[in-house]
């Protein structure tokens, strides 16, 4: 058995394009939508992400702002910047980048950020309104997997699920997403005892765990779907994911690669995040 591929960059291109249609609407009506990025520090990881970001707006007709900061910005003027960009007409989103230089509290940060603007979904009244079923934003990268499993009509009522890895922008939404979609779910974290136990009874398998090639084919059902979020750098500096994508494809029913899967969904729902957010703006 080979897996299907799912192509998350496909997928990707069209939830961008008709990104783009919307904001085409909003900016005839005078509302463009804006997203404003804050970059603190030089990490290299977080530079190519925040470009991609703002490129990925500029694409699809946004307004975008990249704010760069240098490493030794004070916790107080990061949250004077937030809350002058809450207030900002022009501006429906706000991005922090994670992770923040450890002088700076990531959460005081991501609390200042109001609610309405809040596109990565991580404040903890957004992470409150996911948990109880009533999503105003979902985290970007767990939104994008549901949109995958959406695309490739994966049954999720009644399917079991585990997702590995509990961080609160990650493992945890994908969890509740997937548990309202009507999935029995399992969070495994780095604790879990036979961890192969749990994801050999799984139709869906989810990994974010920034552990390379983790999981491999003895620890996947036939037949089942396995997305993998990981992003790593391998021994020869090439991305990889944190599934044996070689081992697991010859069990699986489909697997996402990396690169190429979920990552560039991630981007694509950050701009539906701020289309709707404009669109919610314009309602008000
Ligand atoms: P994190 O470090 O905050 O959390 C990792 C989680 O994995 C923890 O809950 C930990 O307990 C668990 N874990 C670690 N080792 C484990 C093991 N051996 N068995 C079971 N669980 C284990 O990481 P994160 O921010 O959730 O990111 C996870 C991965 O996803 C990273 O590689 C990150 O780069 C990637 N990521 C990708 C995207 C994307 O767009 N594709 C977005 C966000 C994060």
């Amino acid at each position: 058995m080979t897996a299907r591929v799912i192509d998350g960059v496909k997928l990707a291109a069209k939830i961008r394009e008709d990104v783009a249609h919307r904001a085409a609407h909003l900016t005839a009506a005078g509302m463009k939508p804006g997203l404003a990025v804050i970059l603190v520090g030089s990490d290299p990881a977080s530079q190519v992400y925040v470009k991609n970001k703002v490129a990925a707006c500029e694409k699809a007709g946004l307004h975008s702002v990249l704010e760069q900061y240098p490493s030794d910005m004070t916790q107080e003027s990061l949250l004077e910047r937030v809350r002058a960009l809450n207030v900002d007409p022009a501006i429906h989103g706000i991005l922090v980048q994670l992770p923040l230089p450890p002088h700076i509290d990531s959460h005081r940060v991501i609390e200042a950020i109001a609610a309405q603007k809040d596109v990565d979904g991580f404040h903890i009244s957004n992470a409150g309104l996911l948990m109880t079923g009533k999503p105003l934003f979902r985290p970007c990268t767990p939104y994008g997997v549901m949109k995958m499993l959406e695309a490739e009509q994966v049954p999720i009522r009644g399917a079991v699920a585990v997702v590995i890895g509990a961080s609160n922008i990650v493992g945890k939404p994908m969890a509740m997403l997937l548990q309202s979609a009507g999935a029995t779910v399992t969070i495994c974290n780095s604790k879990t005892k036979d961890l192969g136990w749990h994801t050999r009874h799984a139709d869906i398998v989810v990994v974010a765990t920034g552990k390379p090639k983790m999981i491999d084919a003895s620890m996947v059902k036939a037949g089942a779907i396995v997305i993998d979020v990981g992003i790593n750098r391998n021994a020869e500096g090439k991305l990889c994911g944190d599934v044996d994508f070689e081992s697991v494809k010859t069990v699986a029913g489909a697997i996402t690669p990396v690169p190429g899967g979920v990552g560039p969904m991630t981007i694509a729902m950050l701009l539906v995040n701020t289309v709707e957010a404009a669109e919610r703006a314009q309602q008000r």
